[in-house]
């Protein structure tokens, strides 16, 4: 039982990816505050009310997050990172 439970998990962990570590710039990224490499990536919109009110689309981005898998610290980005395992 504890076995199939085992593969199961394993499965949903090899579909999400799970966690993984980054470069962004060609520098590995590494969480500010615990130092750890493992990171969650995720997306984020840097628009405001305000910038869609006047219709400033070019002010309509979306960020990279990465939240560090241990303390949960989230690190943003403007620019792509690189998933490096
Ligand atoms: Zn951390």
């Amino acid at each position: 039982m504890a076995k199939g439970f085992f593969s199961l998990f394993a499965k949903n962990i090899k579909k999400s990816m799970g966690p993984g570590q980054y470069q962004a710039n060609g520098i590995q990224v590494t969480c500010v505050h615990c130092q750890h490499d493992r990171f969650e990536s995720g997306h984020a919109q840097l628009n405001t009310a305000l910038a869609t009110f006047f219709k400033l689309d070019f002010a309509n981005r979306s960020a990279i997050t990465l939240t560090c898998h241990r303390c949960g610290y989230i690190h943003w980005f403007n620019k792509r990172v690189n998933r490096i395992d």
